[in-house]
């Protein structure tokens, strides 16, 4: 255990040097809360493809067909944070953290106790009306029959996620320009950085010198990353968090 001893001591040297810690996270911080990473084997986007069922010109065009894979979305609402999103709850509390950009849209974050948290790819918090504009809360989309419908004009409800042919929201892209306006260490867990444009923000903090610790159980930025702590989410942030309580 000589090896990654050291490399979790170099982690949390790292995390009290930095001025400014950021966290992006992926499927991978979730997947211990039982929700399975979208893109993997047997996630969602195995079961539907996701030029039906995932870009607002399939919803535009059949709504109630889209809804059938959102319904199967709306589960993912009732899991609960792992370890490791404690954890990161934890950090932020003991002033070693100042925010996560996160790309899931299961909310954990928050339920673990994060408070600085920006959703990069939106949230099954809150619905939109797209012919009127007007908004509704999860509880309201939860008691409803599917799919659910405007109380005002009646058409078809929209989540607030991020589909795959939609641009990030410009208020999500100041938020997220903002927070890693001054991030000198960016923690990357649970990503393997494939999906743009959330992809270039570890390059982002790198290029102006920003430190990377990545964990992963398949890393995929030893190439820019100063510390590769391998394993699953919640063992790794267990040991982080002990390791700078100590
Ligand atoms: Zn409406």
């Amino acid at each position: 255990m000589g090896m990654p001893e050291d490399l979790f001591d170099k982690a949390v040297s790292l995390l009290k040097q930095a001025k400014n810690n950021i966290v992006l996270t992926g499927a991978g911080v979730s997947t211990e809360s039982g929700i399975p990473d979208f893109r993997g084997k047997g996630g969602l986007w195995s079961r539907y493809d996701p030029f039906e069922y995932g870009t607002m010109g399939s919803f535009l065009a059949k709504p109630e067909k889209v809804w059938r894979m959102l319904a199967t979305l709306l589960e993912v609402v009732d899991a609960q944070p792992n370890e490791g999103h404690h954890g990161l709850a934890e950090l932020e509390q003991m002033g070693l953290l100042q925010g996560i950009i996160t790309q899931n849209i299961d909310g954990l974050h928050q339920k673990g106790g994060s408070r600085n948290v920006v959703e990069f790819h939106g949230s099954l918090d809150t619905f939109t009306c797209l012919a009127c504009g007007a908004q509704f809360g999860l509880a309201a989309v939860k008691d409803s029959s599917l799919p659910p419908c405007c109380t005002v004009c009646h058409s078809i409800l929209k989540p607030d996620i991020v589909f795959f042919d939609e641009v990030i929201p410009e208020k999500v892209l100041t938020l997220t320009e903002q927070m890693l306006a001054s991030a000198d260490l960016l923690l990357v867990a649970g990503t393997s950085c494939q999906v743009q444009p959330a992809a270039r923000i570890p390059f982002m903090v790198f290029n102006k010198g920003g430190r990377i610790i990545e964990i992963n159980k398949e890393p995929a930025l030893s190439h820019i990353a100063t510390v590769t702590l391998q394993g699953s989410f919640s063992a790794v942030m267990r040991e982080l968090v002990q390791r700078l309580k100590s």
